[in-house]
């Protein structure tokens, strides 16, 4: 039973208000034909639009069933909307055909299933349309539109039918036809029929109500009392998913389309972010790279007071650690070589050319261990002749790693495993290993010898790759540089084999006398003595072999010797040899590796001489701008510190060119966003929201305003998720494909921008829905009016 009290509707036309309704009471129910007739503009069409629950009145209650729509909410006016039918053919789905219209009416009227389908066909069956079930609503003439509507209602078995001038715009047979359906249906519930034509049902009415300007004027059989409420009101219908698919399907072909355009869109953002984050990377580690070839190199000289401990405890408490490290090279930091398979030696630690140490001591402890690195592979070092490669930050073999392992020739990074690295072969060499005594009891230092230090070398102390590690990651801004990591114990047991050594022994017992030269350390420095320098120059020619004894001979003369004329030769020459010539060939061949003339330095030179002390000190900046910020710390501490800084010019245009780079890329990475944005949106979004008249009918024909636009975003979301996933999925494989050419991309990364397409998409169609699922269904019809 439906009842108005004082009902009114008003709308809002420009500035001036129409009463569309002006006051209305009326009671309707049980069964039975009722004729609302009134003139043109009456407010015939805007009473049915508040009995179908479609719209509000402005003022006064319509309850259905004593309960009130007014104050009811969206789920109870929706159940009362499905318990009506109306057959005006404003209700058809546009882009379903005939026989989908009458099942979905079916369906949300409560069928489930086939049943729907059997309501919707036997309807269509009696209104004879069944031959127009493939048609679109598009395609019928306004005739079969209007009788397929009908169809639709009866599909419905509504409590309430409801019909706008039925027969208008029909020829005679169908009006005819359609009144008596009205007619016959009017003996099972209760038919409503608004006209203009006060004679259209024959006085076959039960009840004419007359209406004008808004309210009823008269009425004609008005009866007496009215059964009680009918049924309840159906169930609400579990329209979702389903109805998403069905219409993700719905235009064929626009289907793949749709799952298209997702697809690209997000494979292009993750192509884009993968090769965002390689060039990124790339800077930072160049950047970290090209720091950690050049750091600022101080020595004993490098400050007036010779006092290196007191400028490394400065820097140390200056500096902020996560901008730079300081390292601390003692007279024992051990030397290391590494070893090829073809028996070639490579001095790996320091680096003799720019003295930059890739190998550091593994911090004590394992505790401090474990907090700074991990475990890739193989295990922790935990004896002198143990070492661990160490990866950076990211992981992988870096430039200044593989400097470190001595790979620096036809190797390539993403050529080598962890068993290739476990297997890499080292030896440590003891400082005093260079020199060999010869027959007249000095020693003569053979550093330039190349076979010699081959031979040397092999012989020397194995280092064995136990393990891999990386740096643990502490944040974004954290890239350390790879290299190699050996414990303290090898430290140790490089003083304590100098200590031990002939050598050392040697010039310990005779402190007045050099080694080296056989000469008192009072006779003067080898920088300005000839005879000590001719000295020296024989000591290493005795000491040497006949191979560098023969290539020194051509290396002065130009002429070729026999190998066992080589050394009294040599000997010959260097006695005649003029100071000058002397010095110069002392420069070349032994130059600063040799004694310069006091025990001090001898011992230096061997190593022996506080070998815990510091001889040098290298500052790493992590980034060139911090680079700067060192060289101001420097300044500040004494005004005569000196450094050696290898690398200013590299660094300053690598800082201006990272700056801008690293300006640019946040910018890229929001304009890629905002394109793979627009992508999903335009092709997966719009298309869904053309059908925002779908959504309006089915509000209309009872679908809750929530689950109409949880349809529409499904309808959205669903092509954006699946040709988003298959997109980032795309991405993933391209670069496994060809990671030359992408490779910043995680599936991490892939994950959320699929994720991202799918949050758009539905953002953007909830945006869009909002009017046609909150406005009530007469507005939302209003609105979706093509
Ligand atoms: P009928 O169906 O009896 O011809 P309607 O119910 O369609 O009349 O219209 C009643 C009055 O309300 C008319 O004056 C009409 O102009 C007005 N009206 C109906 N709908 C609207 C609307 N959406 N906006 C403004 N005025 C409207
Ligand atoms: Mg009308």
């Amino acid at each position: 039973m439906l009842q108005l009290k004082n009902v009114g509707l008003d709308y809002l036309a420009g500035k001036n208000t129409v009463h569309a309704l002006r006051r209305v009471n009326l009671t309707l129910g049980g069964v039975g034909l009722v004729l609302i007739c009134g003139p043109s503009g009456s407010g015939k069409s805007a009473l049915l639009r508040v009995l179908a629950g479609r719209e509000l009145p402005s003022r006064g209650e319509i309850a259905a069933d004593g309960q009130s729509l007014v104050r009811a909410d969206e789920r109870r006016r929706s159940a009362w909307r499905r318990a009506v039918g109306d057959a005006s053919a404003e209700l058809l789905l546009p882009d379903r055909t005939v026989a989908e219209n009458a099942a979905e009416a079916a369906r949300m009227a409560g069928w489930r299933g086939t049943d729907a389908g059997r309501q919707g066909a036997d309807a269509l069956t009696a209104l004879g349309l069944a031959h127009k079930g493939t048609a679109l609503p598009g395609e019928l003439s306004g005739q079969d539109r209007r009788l397929a509507a009908l169809g639709c209602v009866l599909a419905r078995e509504p409590e309430l039918l409801l019909a706008d001038e039925p027969a208008e715009g029909l020829d005679a047979d169908a009006a005819a036809r359609v009144i008596g359906v009205l007619k016959t249906q009017a003996e099972r519930r209760l038919v409503v029929v608004f006209s203009r034509d006060e004679t259209l049902l024959d006085g076959r009415e039960d009840t004419t109500y007359y209406l004008e300007d808004g309210e009823i004027v008269r009425v004609k059989n008005e009866p007496v009392s009215l059964p009680a409420a009918g049924a309840g009101l159906p169930a609400p219908p579990k329209a979702g998913l389903g109805t998403a698919l069905g219409n993700l399907f719905r235009p064929r072909g626009k289907a793949a389309v749709r799952l298209l355009g997702a697809f690209v869109s997000v494979l292009a953002v993750c192509l884009g972010l993968s090769a965002l984050r390689g060039a990124e990377q790339g800077a930072l580690e160049m950047q970290a790279e090209t720091l950690a070839a050049y750091p600022l190199v101080l020595d004993r000289e490098s400050t007036a007071s010779g006092d290196l401990e007191a400028l490394a405890d400065y820097l140390e408490r200056e500096i902020d650690l996560n901008g730079a490290s300081v390292q601390r090279t003692y007279a024992a930091s051990p030397r290391i070589y590494s070893v090829n398979a073809r028996g070639r030696i490579r001095q790996v630690t320091p680096e003799p050319e720019t003295g930059t140490a890739l190998w550091t001591e593994m911090p004590g402890g394992e505790e401090l261990q474990r907090a700074g690195y991990e475990l890739v592979s193989g295990r922790w070092p935990d004896r002198y002749d143990e070492a661990a490669v160490l990866l950076d930050s990211q992981g992988s073999l870096d430039r200044a790693c593989m400097h470190a392992l001595g790979l620096t020739g036809e190797e390539t990074a993403a050529g080598l495993n962890y068993t290739d690295l476990l297997r890499l072969s080292f030896r440590v060499v003891l400082p005093t290993g260079e020199y060999v005594q010869t027959a007249d009891g000095t020693w003569g230092y053979l550093g330039g010898d190349e076979g010699f230090m081959t031979d040397m070398v092999i012989k020397s102390l194995p280092l064995k790759i136990v393990g891999i590690l990386r740096p643990v990651r502490t944040g974004a801004q954290d890239v350390r540089i790879g290299g190699a990591l050996y414990m303290r114990e090898l430290t140790q047991w490089v003083i304590d084999s100098v200590n031990g050594s002939a050598i050392v022994t040697e010039q310990l017992a005779h402190p007045e006398r050099d080694v080296l030269t056989g000469l008192a350390f009072s006779d003067g420095t080898l920088d300005s003595d000839a005879a000590a320098m001719r000295q020296g120059l024989k000591n290493l020619v005795t000491a040497s072999r006949g191979a560098y004894q023969v290539q020194l001979y051509e290396r002065i003369t130009g002429d070729k010797v026999d190998e066992s004329a080589a050394q009294d030769l040599l000997l010959q020459l260097l006695e005649a040899m003029s100071e000058e010539d002397v010095a110069r060939l002392f420069d070349e061949e032994i130059g600063r590796y040799i004694s310069s003339g006091t025990l001090e330095e001898n011992l230096r030179s061997f190593g022996a001489l506080d070998a815990e002390k510091l001889t040098g000190l290298r500052a790493y900046a992590k980034t060139f701008a911090y680079r700067g910020e060192l060289t101001r710390l420097l300044a500040a501490y004494d005004e005569k510190v000196s450094y050696t800084d290898t690398a200013g010019a590299v660094v300053s245009a690598g800082a201006s060119l990272l700056e801008s780079e690293q300006r640019i890329f946040p910018i890229l990475r929001g304009a890629l966003f905002l394109l793979g944005a627009l992508g999903v949106i335009l092709s997966s979004t719009l298309p869904a929201l053309s059908r925002r008249r779908e959504t309006a009918v089915l509000r209309a024909l009872g679908m809750p305003g929530q689950r109409a636009a949880a349809v529409l975003t499904l309808e959205a979301v669903v092509p954006a998720l699946l040709g988003g996933a298959a997109g980032a999925l795309g991405a993933l494989v391209i670069q496994m494909l060809a990671p030359a050419l992408n490779d910043g991309l995680t599936w991490q990364g892939a994950l959320i921008t699929a994720a991202a397409a799918a949050v758009i998409s539905a953002a953007a169609a909830r945006l869009g829905a909002g009017d046609v699922s909150r406005r009530s269904p007469a507005e939302a019809l209003r609105r979706t009016e093509e």
